[in-house]
């Protein structure tokens, strides 16, 4: 059977924080910066946390040092106001609900959080605003400071930094804030964010022509910094040339000539919006090195309801049996007995190092609601 057919275009500027994603699959690249909230993973709590612990670093920055009991307070109100806009996940109102911040973050995920924010808060440099030199040409309104947006229209490139600021020489200095850690296992920098930070000070080295762009990655628990050197800002213009060949502008691209799936589409957020992915996990054998062991697609052969939730029994394509409990029924959009459903991004009970392939899967814990599958996606086809 052919895939389902997916016309896409790019219609923004080079995103530097998904130029990573290129690297392992153009469509990865289109799907993340073109459709961003639509046929993705739901948003999971570390998620909220990253951009709640990036939202008190802005709100502190050029203000009096809080202490922790303030962050912490502050994180509590920021993260249920996130939680009770429409636009937070149904599986992440219906945890806050049962358990309040307690079903979604626990006491040390908010702590470590916040112990970050307070980090990036101590370590902030004076030096934040644009000296004359740095700024010479652009008129007053330089774009230094937290959270700039930084355009180059002739590199047909554009982003959001973190944090730019001029020190005393006029040079410029990048950084990108992390929650996680920003180091692989042997000390270096992780590649994905090495090539988001080196972008970054390409555009602002093309913005403001400063004499040298120094680069920081700061991170929870590790940090590095840098120089933009030749080799990096060559390494950047040459996949910004590549990405703009075979991504030209406002055309329409056909998704199946895009896609390279290979094992890194198991990390990959867009799956459930992927012809190529959700084909090969339709017909696919168990144990396909693309497919994450947390999704899978069959026929619903079984339907339990009860209250708010359902569990289904699904048949797959190479005949085995496999359940999913707890999901809230209004997932479900109406499906029954007989309809086509894939999941993605679920729970299971199953222990990998002994079975085979997980068969028992989960969404919502009724008896431990952050243990929660919080990304799960479910798709239905008649
Ligand atoms: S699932 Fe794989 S092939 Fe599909 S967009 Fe993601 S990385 Fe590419």
């Amino acid at each position: 059977m052919s895939s389902p057919t997916l016309a896409l275009e790019r219609t923004r500027p080079v995103s530097p924080s998904k130029l990573a994603s290129f690297t392992t699959c153009p469509l990865r690249y289109l799907l993340e910066t073109e459709r961003p909230a639509n046929g993705g993973l739901s948003r999971s709590p570390m998620a909220l946390r990253g951009t709640i612990a990036h939202t008190l670093i802005e709100r502190f920055t050029g203000k009096p040092l809080p202490t922790a009991q303030v962050l912490i307070g502050q994180f509590h109100v920021l993260l249920a106001a996130a939680l009770t806009r429409d636009d937070a996940g149904p599986l992440l109102k219906l945890s806050f609900e049962a358990a309040g911040t307690a079903g979604i973050l626990n006491s040390a995920q908010v702590v470590s959080a916040c112990g970050f924010a307070m980090r990036v808060l101590k370590t902030r440099p004076q030096g934040q605003r644009a000296t004359p030199a740095a700024t010479a040409g652009r008129g007053s309104a330089g774009p230094l400071g937290p959270e700039r947006k930084f355009e180059a229209p002739s590199l047909d490139l554009a982003g959001y930094i973190d944090l730019a600021y001029a020190d005393s020489s006029g040079n410029i200095h990048i950084v990108d804030y992390k929650t996680g850690s920003v180091l692989n296992d042997d000390g270096a920098p992780r590649p994905e964010y090495q090539l988001q930070l080196a972008a970054y000070g390409v555009l602002a080295k093309k913005v403001l022509e400063p004499q040298k762009v120094f680069l920081e990655l700061a991170g929870a628990s590790s940090s590095w910094q840098g120089e933009l050197t030749a080799d990096l800002e060559a390494t950047v213009l040459q996949l910004v040339d590549d990405l703009r060949h075979q991504l030209p502008r406002n055309r329409g691209l056909d998704a199946s000539r895009l896609a390279k799936p290979g094992i890194h589409c198991q990390e990959c957020r867009s799956r459930p919006s992927c012809p190529s992915y959700v084909n090969c996990l339709r017909y696919a054998s168990t144990g396909d090195q693309r497919l994450s062991p947390r999704d899978v697609a069959g026929d619903i052969v079984e339907a339990y309801e009860k209250g708010a939730f359902t569990s289904l029994r699904l048949r797959t394509s190479n005949g085995y049996t496999v359940s999913i409990a707890g999901i809230p029924t209004q997932f479900l959009q109406g499906a029954t007995t007989g309809d086509r459903l894939a999941g993605y991004s679920l729970g299971y009970f199953d222990d990998l190092t002994s079975a085979k392939f997980a068969a028992n899967f989960f969404i919502y814990r009724a008896d431990n609601p952050a243990a929660s599958a919080f990304e799960a996606t479910l798709k239905v086809s008649a």
